[in-house]
């Protein structure tokens, strides 16, 4: 008698729940026995994350529960967190207990990288978590309180933001959209408050995009009163606000660092080679040193025909999961494994309500066009993951 295959998922992030999802439906009975292990029981929509941060959407819609996404009549879905990987004896350490696995699929996502700069650990947050999203937007309500008793504290309405990549754009497309009614509610005079961008390279939007995309969408911005320092990087953070490189000080009660990332920590400390924390990966994603350790997402470092490391984003974590999965059915039948090939679709950064900016393909897209564009890439994201209820549940027309 021949037993089943045993695959470990750890991590049910875009790369991770994808893998398990297409498992799901691709294995036959006794094919594979599939455990996915997560540190939550629910699954993080990350790309939806901005809105919840800045208060203009609520957070429940960035998460649905795993039990309702997977079948747990064929996978077993563990809550846990993945505290070491034993590669050599093929095993993961969990808080709780030890898995081992045939095969391994590595979706832990990534962290954020603050570039050693001073200070930004200890006291800039991050968007990253629903719980990372929930205190943004508790503390962002909390400094229009704090101005009201102290309204001589004008620098507790400044808000700093640095990296304008995708993140950050997002992020402060809907604070400018948030600020009015906040202002509204608290009785404030909007000129007062401030939202700097602050951002190391020269111009801001997510690299990629056409230089008059991106005077576009920082137009637009800056109609809404979004503040750009560019060439800036920052230099300093501390509990007054942030030193940019320039000497200018801007003191502000709410930093948000969205500069960079890095991959977990996790699999660089369990001894694979990285890249930045980023796994080197084969053709088919497979580790350089263990074959029987898949990577997916930002975990991964794949690199395009030139060279170059593709960015971490949703939709090549996506694509991996699904080549992942196939290569893994593969596997169970004896069968040749498939490399890898990004289909690059486009890119399309929210620039707050009715507002967006990108490419699909190569075609490009602004303005209403654009912003209905990026609901239709995250309702297809929700179909693929939950079908036709979930869209339904989970999308706001705005
Ligand atoms: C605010 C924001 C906006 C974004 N917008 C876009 C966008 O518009 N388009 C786009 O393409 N990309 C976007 N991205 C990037 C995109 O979200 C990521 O590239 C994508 O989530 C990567 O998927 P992943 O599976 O590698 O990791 P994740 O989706 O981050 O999943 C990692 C999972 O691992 C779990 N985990 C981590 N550590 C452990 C542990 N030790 N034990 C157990 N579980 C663990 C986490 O809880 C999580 O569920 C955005 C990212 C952010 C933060």
């Amino acid at each position: 008698m021949t037993t089943a295959l045993k695959i470990v998922i750890i991590g049910a992030g875009y790369g991770g729940l994808v893998t398990a999802i297409k498992l799901q439906r691709h294995l036959k009975n006794n094919e594979a026995e599939v455990t996915l292990v997560n540190k939550h029981d629910y699954h993080y929509i990350t790309t939806h994350l901005h809105m919840p941060a800045a208060g203009t959407d609520h957070h429940e819609n960035a998460r649905v529960k795993i039990s309702e996404l997977i079948n747990e009549e064929k996978i077993n879905f563990i809550k846990s967190t993945v505290v070491q990987i034993k590669p050599e004896q093929k095993e993961v350490v969990l808080e709780d207990r030890v898995l081992s696995y045939d095969y391994l699929v590595a979706g832990l996502g990534s962290e954020t990288e603050t570039f050693g700069i001073p200070g930004l650990e200890e006291h800039a947050m991050t968007i990253r978590s629903i719980n990372s999203v929930r205190l943004i937007h508790q503390h962002i309500k909390y400094m229009f309180a704090k101005y009201k008793v102290n309204p001589s504290r004008t620098d507790y309405l400044t808000f700093v933001v640095g990296g304008a990549g995708f993140t950050g754009t997002e992020f402060v497309g809907e604070l400018a959209d948030r600020i009015p009614v906040l202002c509204e509610d608290f009785g404030v005079d909007p000129s007062i408050v401030k939202i700097y961008n602050v951002e190391a390279a020269p111009h801001a939007l997510p690299p990629g995009l056409p230089g008059d995309l991106v005077e576009y969408g920082m137009d637009v911005l800056r109609r809404k009163g979004v503040i750009y320092k560019l060439s800036s990087p920052i230099k300093q953070c501390t509990d007054e606000g942030v030193m940019l490189a320039d000497g200018e000080f801007i003191k502000a009660g709410t930093v948000i660092w969205s500069g960079g990332i890095r991959g977990n920590r996790l699999l660089e400390q369990s001894g694979f080679e990285t890249i930045r924390g980023r796994v080197k990966v084969d053709p088919y994603l497979r580790s350089l040193q263990y074959r029987n350790v898949f990577v997916t997402g930002d975990c991964a470092v794949v690199f395009d025909p030139d060279g170059r490391p593709f960015p971490a984003n949703a939709q090549i974590a996506v694509q991996q999961a699904c080549n992942v999965a196939r290569n893994l059915v593969y596997i169970t039948r004896n069968e040749p494994l498939e490399p890898f090939v990004y289909d690059y679709k486009g890119t399309v950064a929210s620039l707050g309500k009715g507002e967006a900016v990108g490419l699909l393909k190569t075609i490009k897209i602004k303005g209403r066009i654009a912003a209905l564009m990026k609901k239709v890439i995250d309702a297809r994201y929700l179909f693929v993951i939950g079908g036709l209820p979930l869209v339904i549940r989970k999308t706001s027309i705005r």
